[in-house]
C-alpha cells in the first residue's frame, strides 16, 4: 500500500514468482489450497511505497543481528510463559478464568464450559489485555446488546436496509461477516472483522452457515452475534459466488454509485460488499479517504478469508487507536481470538476428553501440524525428512538414541536406561499430530517405537483424526477440526505448516511462536526446512500492495518497526514488536 505523504522507498523487495493456480471460488467452498498472488503483486509493485517495502526494509535492517535478538526474544517469551505441565492451576497475570479481564464475567458457565475453563489448558499467558482494551470490549458488548437482532434498533436498521439507501445518524451500523474458505481462514477473517467493528463502532454479526452452527458459543453477554438470514432478510443470495462481486466497494466506486463522484441525489447505497478474499478486489478499503466514504454506509458485508489487522494499522485514522488497544502488536490476534472464540460444549467435550486421555499426563506437549497444499505438495517421505531436518535445526522433537534425526548427534545406539523415566509422566513427551493424512503420524510413531528416546524420555505420538479431505460444508468435520486447533493450542511447543491458517490460529490461541515449515514451492523440498517465527501473529497473506492512498499520512516509522515479511511467504506481512 502506498503511504500518502511519504517518499517512495528505494528498496525493491525480492518477490518469488510462485506458480499461479486459480481454482474456481464457490460459495461455501471446499478448497485444498491457497494461491499466491505474486503475479498481481508484481504488476502492482512498481508504484510507490507499499506495506511490503516497509516490511522488507525491516527484514533487511534486522538481518545482521536477527539471530541474537531472536534468541533474546524467545528467551523473554519463555521466561514470561513459564510453561506448566498438565493442567494449569495457579492464576497470575491473566491466568485466571476471566483471562485477566479479557472476558466478561457475567455469562452462563454451563451453556459454554470452554469460556471459563480454557485457561486451565493453555500453557502460556504472554499478554494481558490492556485496561483500554478491556474498557473498549465492555463498551462494545453494551452497544452490541442495544443493536443486536431482536432489538428495536436492529428492526430500524433492517427497515433502512430494505429502503435501499443508507441514512445519516443511524445509532447502529453493522459489519456482517460472511463465510469463506476453511475454518482457520474463517476464524482469522472473523478476528479481523471484529477488530474493524471495534475501530469503527460498528456491530459485528456473523452469517453462520449450517456447517458452523454448533462450533462457537455466543461471545457477547446477553445477546447474539448471529445474523438471522431468513426469508425476511432483504439481501438475497447473501454469500457471493466468487470474489468479483458486483456490489463490491471498488466496482461501486468506479460505477460512481459511491464515493466523491457519486450522484448525490441517488444517495448512499444501503449496503456494500467488501471483497477482501485472497484476490483482494477491494484494496482501497485500506485507505483513510475510502474509510470516510464507507463510514456513510450502514451495512458492510465482509467477504474475506484473510487476517488483515496489519493493513488496518496502516490506515492513519486507526493507527493511534490500535496502539492504545494493543501496546504489543504481537498480542492482537492472540487476545482477540481468546476473547471471541469459545468452542461449544460438544466441541469442548471432544477436545477435553482427548486431552485428558492422551496428553494431560505428559510433562511436555509438542503439536505438529502438517498441511500439504497442492501447489507445494511433495511425497510423504520427503515431507517427513523435512520435518526431521527442521526438528534437528530447531531442536524440537526428542532425539532418538539410535540416531535418525530430531535434535543433534545420537548417542551411538546406547539404549537409554529406564532410570530417568519415573513412570509418572515426569519425563515424558506427547507429540500431537494434526493432519488430514495419517502418513506423518505413522512415521513418527514408528520412530519412537523402534528407537528409544535419549535420556530415557518416554515419547508417545497421537493423532486424533485423519479426515483425508477437507469437508468444510460438514459440521461434524468442522467440529473435529476445531477440537484439533484447540488441542494444538494446549501445547508447549508448535511445529506448523507455512501459509496454513489452521496452524496460524493454533499458534495465536496457544500464545506460542511456532516453528514454521516452509512450503515446497515447485514441489522441491525447501532449504532451510523451516524458520522459527518472530511472533505468534498470523501472516497477512494478501496485503494491499501497490495501492495509492491520498488521505492522512500514516506514521511510517512506526509501521516499519512493527511490520515485517512473513517467515513463510515473501510477499506477505506480519506484526512483530
Ligand atoms: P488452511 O487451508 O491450512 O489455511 O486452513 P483452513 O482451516 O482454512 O482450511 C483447511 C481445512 O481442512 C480445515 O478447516 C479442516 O476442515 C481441514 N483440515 C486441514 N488440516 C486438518 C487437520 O489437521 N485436522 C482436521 N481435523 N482437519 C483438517
Amino acid at each position: 500500500m502506498t503511504m500518502s505523504g511519504g517518499a517512495a522507498a528505494s528498496i525493491v523487495p525480492k518477490l518469488v514468482d510462485y506458480p499461479e493456480a486459480a481454482p474456481a471460488v464457490e460459495p461455501w467452498p471446499v478448497r485444498e489450497k491457497k494461491v499466491c498472488m505474486c503475479h498481481r503483486t508484481l504488476l502492482a509493485a512498481g508504484s510507490l511505497m507499499t506495506l511490503l517495502l516497509l516490511a522488507c526494509f525491516v527484514l533487511v535492517r534486522d538481518s545482521a543481528s536477527s539471530v541474537a535478538w531472536l534468541q533474546m526474544d524467545v528467551a523473554k517469551l519463555t521466561g514470561m510463559n513459564n510453561g506448566t505441565a498438565g493442567l494449569t492451576t495457579n492464576a497470575p497475570h491473566g491466568r485466571d478464568d476471566l483471562l485477566g479481564g479479557l472476558l466478561p464475567a457475567s455469562m452462563d458457565r454451563r451453556s459454554c464450559r470452554s469460556r471459563y475453563e480454557s485457561w486451565r489448558y493453555y500453557k502460556y499467558f504472554p499478554y494481558a489485555a490492556s485496561r483500554y482494551l478491556q474498557r473498549k470490549l465492555r463498551a462494545y458488548e453494551a452497544r452490541h446488546r442495544r443493536c443486536a437482532p431482536g432489538t428495536p434498533l436492529y428492526a430500524k436498521s433492517l427497515e433502512q436496509l430494505r429502503s435501499g439507501r443508507s441514512a445519516d445518524g443511524m445509532e447502529c451500523t453493522y459489519v456482517v461477516w460472511l463465510p469463506f474458505d476453511g475454518l482457520g481462514n474463517r476464524m482469522l477473517s472473523m478476528v479481523s472483522g471484529f477488530l474493524y467493528a471495534l475501530l469503527t463502532d460498528r456491530i459485528f454479526l456473523a452469517a453462520l452457515p449450517p456447517d458452523s452452527a454448533d462450533l462457537f458459543c455466543e461471545p457477547f453477554p446477553g445477546t447474539t452475534w448471529r445474523l438471522p438470514v431468513d426469508h425476511d432478510f432483504p439481501i438475497e443470495d447473501l454469500v457471493p459466488r466468487g470474489q468479483h462481486i458486483e456490489k463490491s466497494y471498488t466496482r461501486l466506486l468506479y460505477a460512481k454509485v459511491v464515493g466523491p463522484d457519486a450522484n448525490a441525489t441517488a444517495g448512499v447505497p444501503a449496503y456494500v460488499y467488501l471483497s477482501m478474499g485472497w484476490q483482494l478486489k477491494d484494496p482501497l478499503f485500506f485507505c483513510g479517504e475510502h474509510q470516510l466514504v464507507l463510514a456513510k454506509v450502514n451495512w458492510l458485508l465482509l467477504y474475506s478469508d484473510l487476517y488483515f489487522a496489519q493493513s488496518l494499522y496502516a490506515v492513519a485514522e486507526f493507527q493511534d487507536e490500535l496502539r492504545r488497544l494493543f501496546p504489543a502488536k504481537e498480542s492482537v490476534s492472540h487476545l482477540l481470538s481468546r476473547y471471541l472464540f469459545h468452542p461449544t460444549n460438544p466441541v469442548w467435550s471432544l477436545t477435553t476428553r482427548y486431552y485428558r486421555s492422551y496428553l494431560a499426563s505428559a510433562k511436555r506437549r509438542i503439536g505438529v501440524q502438517i498441511r500439504m497444499f497442492s501447489y507445494g505438495s511433495i511425497p510423504a517421505d520427503d515431507m517427513y525428512t523435512q520435518i526431521l531436518a527442521c526438528s534437528r535445526q530447531e531442536h524440537i522433537l526428542p532425539d532418538t538414541a539410535a540416531g535418525g534425526g530430531g535434535g543433534g548427534a545420537s548417542d551411538n545406539g546406547v539404549l537409554a536406561t529406564r532410570s530417568d523415566d519415573n513412570g509418572d509422566g515426569s519425563n515424558s513427551t506427547a507429540i500431537l499430530v494434526a493432519s488430514l493424512y495419517a502418513d506423518y503420524y505413522e512415521r513418527l510413531r514408528s520412530r519412537y517405537y523402534e528407537h528409544p528416546a535419549k535420556g530415557g524420555e518416554t515419547v508417545a505420538v497421537f493423532q486424533p483424526s485423519h479426515e483425508e479431505r477437507q469437508a468444510t460444508d460438514n459440521l461434524a468435520h468442522n467440529q473435529r477440526a476445531l477440537a484439533e486447533i484447540y488441542l494444538l493450542s494446549f501445547s508447549e511447543e508448535l511445529l506448523t505448516s507455512g501459509r496454513s491458517t489452521f496452524g496460524y490460529v493454533s499458534s495465536n490461541l496457544a500464545g506460542v511462536r511456532p516453528t514454521i515449515l516452509l512450503t515446497a514451492y515447485g514441489h522441491k523440498v525447501p532449504e532451510p526446512p523451516c524458520r522459527r517465527a518472530v511472533s505468534m501473529e498470523p501472516c497477512n497473506l494478501t496485503p494491499p500492495l501497490g495501492v495509492e492512498c491520498r488521505g492522512k499520512p500514516v506514521d511510517k516509522e512506526d509501521l516499519a518497526r512493527h511490520l515485517r515479511v512473513c517467515e513463510d511467504s515473501n510477499d506477505s506481512v506480519k506484526f512483530f514488536d
